[in-house]
Parts: structure tokens; C-alpha cells; sequence
């Protein structure tokens, strides 16, 4: 009898807890789950539509979801169409790879007013993420503010000053590109904290600001230090390096008549969220950086803006019943190990950090604590699974279903665009039903 195991979650950090699972020699039975009919996650949902490269990964995913011990179940909810509980009942062990969908709050007033959108919500309304697929945001602004300095942040910049030319190769869906290119947005204000040094940019996202055909990179010379201080790695101190120089590029970079600006706005912390019921704008307290954190000067500045989009980090909002540790917003787990016979890998064990290859040694580690606590099968995993799942009606999406929506929105794709994204769960099910 194989090892039966369940991955709740089908990005990252699941297929290559599956990836290893098959690549093991020991005999493995494995189902993905995913509460979207799609599946790959952050891949399709999360990582910018202009960066088709990075969407390339998604090819070995596939390699992995075709494998014969390997099941793919889209459209089915952890906590509403099926229990852990359950899952635990029928499989050998169950794995919790459903990463950190949720915002972070700034915690300041005013955050809850029309026109403040987090990034995991306005990303995922850019990426045509069905959760958000009405989002709506206030892009009926001159001046939007992103909260954060990371990769991230510089994603939701970019998405709203590129081009229509330069987003012809990015699968932004066609209300999204209507809609930002409808807007008269000019400037965005990327607003960090701390200073440039500490930043979280990867240099390759910093620099490629320099590069947009419409948008200025726009710095005060006076917030660029002259050398990299504090206590770095060899290789964190090598980055900001980078970043400096980068960041000093665009301070002495002509304009060349680019209409639109980004700004990078230092040594700023969020204070007030302004505006009745829509945001207005945004009141910021200088800071200066003390052995690492941002501290208030009691300078005072506006911003006056009709978004806001805080790019602070992503959270876990977990289903019901799962263990929750308060202190680090994780799945709480011991490296890994959850319960008997649970496990939690990527984002939802260890937070919101990393590049999408930091999930694969992290993928392993559970496919190896996995098999070491159980050396073979005991459980019926997929028959009972698909009992179940027929038994409350539910409609699974199969990857071969998937295959169909992906084949579909390849074949709709505007030209250069690699698709043109179905963006309800409602359609994709529909256009199955009609094939
Ligand atoms: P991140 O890299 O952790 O950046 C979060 C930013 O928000 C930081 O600048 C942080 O400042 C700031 N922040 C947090 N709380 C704040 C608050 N209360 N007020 C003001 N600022 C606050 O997170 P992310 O940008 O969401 O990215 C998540 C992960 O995905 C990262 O590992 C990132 O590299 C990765 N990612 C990679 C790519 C890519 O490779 N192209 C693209 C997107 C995302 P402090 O530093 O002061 O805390």
C-alpha cells in the first residue's frame, strides 16, 4: 500500500513538497488540493504579469502533476468541502502548503476608509485572481501611495506606470489594463520606513525602474548615504551596494520627457490614513534609522492621494482548527511537524519571505520528515478522498480539466499576451461544462 499524502495548496512550496515525494524511493500516493478549479498559486496569482520568465517554473510543476503517483483536486476548499480532520482520517499524512494569503494591517487610523487596498488584494485583482476579480480599486487618481520597500511594492509601481507597449507580453487581464490604462494616475509614491540601505528590493526589480519608457525614477540625492554601514553579510552588504548605486543612478538620470514619476520616498512611516469616507491622502512622520529601526522625528508631511496600497507583507488567515502560532503568524509547527501526521511547508511555516526556489529545499525537508515518520502506507487516501468528495457533490477540477482552461486562455490571448485569464471560478466551470 503506497503513502498516502494530501498537499493542501498547489503553489510552490506544494509541488515541490510533491516534487520530492515522487522522486523518493519509497512508494508514494499523492493528492494536491486546491480550493481554485487552477492551480500553481502565487505563480499565476501573486508574481507580476509582466515577468512571464518567472511563470516559466510553472513547466516543472506540470512535469510533477502529470507524474502517474500525482492527482491534482482544483475547486475544492480545505475547512469548507472537506475537514483536516477528515483529510487525517483518510490519508497517511497531510500537508499544509496553502501559504499567506492575507494583508497585513498598518495599524493606523484611517486604514479601513475606501481607496486603502492591500498588495495581496491589488495584486491579486492585476493577476485576475478570482477573489478580486470586482475589486474595483480608486485608480481615479493623479497620485497613488504603496506602502514598503519591497519586491512587492515595486511590482504594483511598475504595473501602474508601464506602458500598454510594455505590458504586450504580460497576461494582465483585459479589465485590468482598461482600467489602469483608463486612469490618470502620474505619480506613485513608494513609500519606505527606513532608508535605502535597508530596503528590500533585489537589485535586478530596482534597477529594472530605471529602464521604464514613460516613468521616472525620482530620489533625493540627500537620502542616499555615501557608503553602506551596519552589520551585514558578505552577501546582503554586496546587494545593497547594488541597490545604492542603482538608487543613485536615477538621482542623476535625466528625465528624457517621461510623464510619469516614481517616486522613492525614504525615512517615511505612515501615521494617518486621511479623507472622510475615501482616502484623500496620506500623513507620514520623517524617521531616522537607530541601530536598525525606524524612528520618528516628529516631522510631519502629506501626501495627497486617492489610493493607498500597503505592501507590507503578506498573513496567514488560517481555516479552522488549524494550530496557529500568534507570535510568528505561522502554522505552528516544530521545523516542519505540525501534528501526527501534519506538516506545513513555504510560506504558511516559516512567513511571507523568500524568492520561490527558497520554497524547494523547504519541500523537501517536509517530504523528508514525512517519510521518515511514516515508513509505509496504512491509510486509502484518493479512494476515500473521492468518495467524499462525490458524495457531497463537490466539482473537483482535474488537471486534465485545468488543461482545457489553460489551452483556452492561450488560445484567447490579445497579441504578444501569452492569455487572456478566465477571472471567475464561475466561468471556468461553465466553459468545462461546455467542452
Ligand atoms: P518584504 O520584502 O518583507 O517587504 C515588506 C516591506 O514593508 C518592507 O519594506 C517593510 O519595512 C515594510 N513594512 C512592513 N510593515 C510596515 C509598516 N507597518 N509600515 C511601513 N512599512 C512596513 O515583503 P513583500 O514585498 O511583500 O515580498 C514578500 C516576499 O516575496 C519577499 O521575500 C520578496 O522578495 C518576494 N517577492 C519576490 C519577487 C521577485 O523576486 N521579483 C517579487 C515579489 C515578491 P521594514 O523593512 O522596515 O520592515
Amino acid at each position: 500500500m503506497p503513502i498516502s499524502v494530501v498537499i493542501v495548496g498547489s503553489g510552490p512550496s506544494g509541488f515541490y513538497v510533491a516534487e520530492a515525494l515522487v522522486k523518493s524511493e519509497a512508494g508514494v500516493a499523492v493528492d494536491i488540493v486546491d480550493r481554485l478549479p487552477t492551480p500553481y498559486g502565487l505563480i499565476r496569482g501573486g508574481v507580476a504579469p509582466d515577468h512571464q520568465s518567472t511563470k516559466r517554473v510553472t513547466r516543472a510543476y506540470e512535469r510533477t502533476a502529470t507524474n502517474e503517483a500525482v492527482r491534482f483536486y482544483g475547486n475544492v476548499e480545505l475547512g469548507q468541502d472537506v475537514s483536516l480532520a477528515e483529510l487525517r482520517e483518510m490519508y497517511d499524512a497531510v500537508v499544509l502548503t496553502f501559504g499567506m494569503p492575507g494583508d497585513g494591517k498598518l495599524g493606523v487610523p484611517g486604514e479601513e476608509k475606501k481607496g486603502v487596498i492591500g498588495s495581496a488584494a491589488f495584486v491579486g485583482w492585476y493577476n485576475g485572481h478570482p477573489d478580486f476579480r470586482d475589486l474595483d480599486p480608486c485608480l481615479d487618481t493623479e497620485n497613488v501611495v504603496v506602502i514598503g520597500n519591497g519586491n512587492v511594492a515595486i511590482d504594483v509601481a511598475r504595473v501602474l506606470v508601464k506602458t500598454p507597449a510594455e505590458m504586450t507580453e504580460a497576461d494582465l487581464p483585459k479589465h485590468v489594463g482598461d482600467a489602469i490604462q483608463a486612469s490618470p494616475v502620474t505619480d506613485v509614491y513608494m513609500v519606505g520606513r527606513r532608508g535605502p540601505v535597508e530596503a528590500k528590493f533585489t537589485n535586478v526589480e530596482l534597477r529594472e525602474m530605471g529602464h521604464l519608457t514613460d516613468a521616472a525614477a525620482i530620489i533625493d540625492p540627500a537620502d542616499l548615504p555615501d557608503e553602506v554601514t551596519g552589520d551585514w553579510s558578505d552577501r546582503d552588504r554586496r546587494l545593497r551596494e547594488r541597490n545604492l548605486e542603482s538608487l543613485r543612478g536615477f538621482s542623476t538620470a535625466e528625465r528624457d520627457g517621461k510623464e510619469k514619476s516614481v517616486h522613492f520616498t525614504f525615512y517615511a512611516k505612515p501615521v494617518e490614513i486621511l479623507g472622510d469616507e475615501a482616502v484623500t491622502g496620506i500623513r507620514l512622520e520623517k524617521t531616522h534609522v537607530v541601530d536598525g529601526r525606524a524612528e520618528g522625528t516628529g516631522e510631519f508631511f502629506e501626501i495627497p492621494c486617492g489610493l493607498v496600497v500597503p505592501a507590507i507583507g503578506y498573513v496567514l488567515e488560517p481555516p479552522q482548527n488549524i494550530p496557529f502560532d500568534e507570535k510568528s503568524g505561522t502554522v505552528r509547527n516544530d521545523d516542519g511537524r505540525v501534528d501526527e501526521g501534519v506538516y506545513v511547508a513555504g510560506w504558511a511555516k516559516r512567513g511571507p519571505t523568500g524568492v520561490i526556489g527558497t520554497n524547494k529545499p523547504d519541500g523537501q525537508n517536509a517530504a523528508a520528515l514525512l517519510l521518515e515518520d511514516i515508513p509505509q502506507g496504512a491509510k486509502p487516501g484518493r479512494n476515500a478522498f473521492e468518495a467524499l468528495l462525490r458524495d457531497r457533490h463537490v466539482r473537483q477540477v482535474d488537471f486534465a480539466d485545468w488543461k482545457k482552461i489553460d489551452d483556452a486562455e492561450i488560445a484567447n490571448a490579445p497579441d504578444g499576451a501569452p492569455r487572456e485569464k478566465f477571472v471567475t471560478a464561475t466561468e471556468m466551470l461553465e466553459y468545462l461544462d461546455r467542452t
